[in-house]
């Protein structure tokens, strides 16, 4: 008797854990790509607001690295430390070649998959040679489009920005709502995107270009990424 109730225990124990073990999928979206897109798409389902797909990106001003490669580092580099986490990741490209694929078409990719996450891997420009920093953007509440998804990718903005914050060190210039966000407004999943620091500010290109930085920052955008799906991220 003693036995069979310790082996019911166990039974117990056991399958929430097999349950919570079962591999979510993330969504790594490397912003940008090799060309800019100046097609136009709804920024959301039913809109007539058309905005383009895809004004390619900013520049290192002290690394002359764009912003498309720097994205991709990062993503290739986040992707391995996800997998052996146990997370199932896909990728919305691993190349630089080619003209921008458009934002519906990304957010489409996270929603065939159903993603835990769709991670959208940014670095920011400004006018301001001075403005530095990361920050971690969330889609604004609008009902029919991102009621779905709303409070957990705010949930989400607010787990990875402190990870990528302790993790490279910059300053924190926090989270922001968006609502003209195309490739927020088209995802059925939680989404966020993080502009990893200002690649007009020297110090933030300088230091993002080396891969020191972008295993920083791969590393924190891990953490992140599995703390928000309530898992270990002690493998990052
Ligand atoms: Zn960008």
């Amino acid at each position: 008797m003693r036995s069979l109730l310790l082996g019911l225990a166990a039974i117990l124990l056991v399958l929430p854990a097999a349950d919570a073990a079962r591999s979510p999928v993330v969504v790594i979206d490397a912003g940008h790509d090799l060309r800019a897109n100046s097609d136009t798409e709804p920024i959301g389902p039913g809109s007539s607001t058309r905005k383009i797909k895809d004004g390619g990106g900013t520049r290192g001003v002290a690394s002359g690295l764009t912003e498309a490669e720097l994205n991709l580092r990062v993503a290739l580099r986040i992707r391995p430390l996800l997998e052996d986490a146990g997370v199932r990741v896909v990728m919305t490209r691993t190349r630089n070649a080619g003209s921008s694929m458009g934002n519906i078409a990304r957010a489409r990719i996270a929603n065939r998959v159903d993603a835990g996450l769709f991670l959208r891997i940014h670095a920011d420009g400004s006018p301001d040679p001075s403005a530095r920093g990361s920050h971690t953007l969330y889609p604004a509440l609008r009902r029919g489009w991102t009621d779905d998804v709303y409070a957990p990718s705010k949930r989400a903005a607010m787990i990875v920005q402190m990870e990528l914050r302790r993790a490279l060190g910059f300053p924190d210039r926090g989270l922001q709502e968006r609502s003209d966000f195309t490739g927020f407004n088209w995802s059925d999943v939680p989404v966020i995107l993080v502009e990893m620091g200002f690649m007009t500010n020297r110090t933030d290109d300088r230091l993002l270009a080396t891969t020191e930085y972008q295993r920083r920052a791969a590393r924190g955008l891990c953490r992140g990424t599995l703390r928000f799906l309530g898992r270990s991220a002690a493998s990052c």
